[in-house]
């Protein structure tokens, strides 16, 4: 029970990486705000936590909207009184190759990658500067550091890596700690839509040999949110398997 009676917000927790994250959390202890554009998954989640002998509220957010990112930290507030940990994990993907991309499909990944983890960070940083205590935990991806048919999310995610450096760097005298994590290949509905071939072709260049979990994910974030990593600031930390070395 790391996080006992801690506030978690976890975007993007409806359904894949972001709900196996608030299950980790909320199996330590915390009391979680489960952040999505579909209500009705995030709902879904929300009983699935309240069955862990935990608080749970869903808050409707599309991300990439200030006034929803600003909606979903006041109803925190409202509703448990202050913030302890944000994870920015809602995300999408829109691949092509550079030359057949639309302008539509780079905006809308920047819009919900990039502006959306700096619309919620912005949100709660403003009410963690106050408490003078925070964790922000941003999820990149292991493609921020290119792939081919990924420009817009590539570019998304190494603005995340960027974002978390710099609001580290701004909030480390608050006490108030922000880090990312990159996730290598993990099975959720966004990497379940891929080719066969493609699916083996990746598993191939993964040391280990196999899939991650959501849940692989929602281990790091719990460490990242507890004591254990009070002294841990500003790092990217790869979790894939061994597929990024
Ligand atoms: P996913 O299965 O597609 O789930 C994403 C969740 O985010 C869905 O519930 C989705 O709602 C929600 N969402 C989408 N747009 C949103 C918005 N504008 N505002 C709020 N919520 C929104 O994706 P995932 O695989 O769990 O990925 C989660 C995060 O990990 C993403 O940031 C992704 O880039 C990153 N990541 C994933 C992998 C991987 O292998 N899966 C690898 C590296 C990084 P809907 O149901 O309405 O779409």
């Amino acid at each position: 029970m790391r996080l006992e009676n801690k506030v978690a917000v976890v975007t993007g927790a409806g359904r894949g990486i972001g709900k196996g994250i608030a299950a980790c959390l909320a199996e330590e202890g915390a009391n979680i705000v489960v952040a999505d554009v579909n209500i009705e998954v995030a709902a879904l989640a929300a009983e699935e936590i309240k069955r862990l002998g935990r608080k749970a509220l869903p808050v409707k957010t599309d991300v990439s909207k200030w006034d929803d990112a600003q909606n979903l930290i006041t109803s925190t507030i409202h509703e448990f009184g202050r913030i302890d940990i944000l994870v920015n994990n809602a995300g999408i993907n829109r691949d092509a190759m550079l030359h057949k991309m639309a302008l539509e499909q780079w905006d809308q990944v920047i819009a919900v990658n990039l502006t959306g983890t700096f619309n919620c960070l912005k949100a709660a940083a403003m009410v963690m500067r106050e408490q003078e205590y925070g964790r922000i935990i941003n999820i990149s991806s292991a493609s921020w550091l290119g792939n081919i048919g990924q420009a817009n999310y590539s570019a998304s995610k190494a603005g995340v890596v960027g974002l978390t450096k710099t609001a580290a760097r701004e909030l480390a005298k608050k006490n108030i700690t922000v880090n990312a994590i990159c996730p290598g290949f993990i099975d959720t509905e966004m990497t379940r839509g891929v080719p066969d071939k493609v699916w083996d072709t990746m598993i191939s260049k993964i040391p280990m040999g196999k899939v991650g979990t959501p849940g692989d994910i929602g281990n790091v974030v719990v460490f990242l949110a507890s004591d254990d990593a009070s002294y841990v600031t500003a790092e990217v930390i790869n979790v894939g398997g061994g597929m990024v070395l």
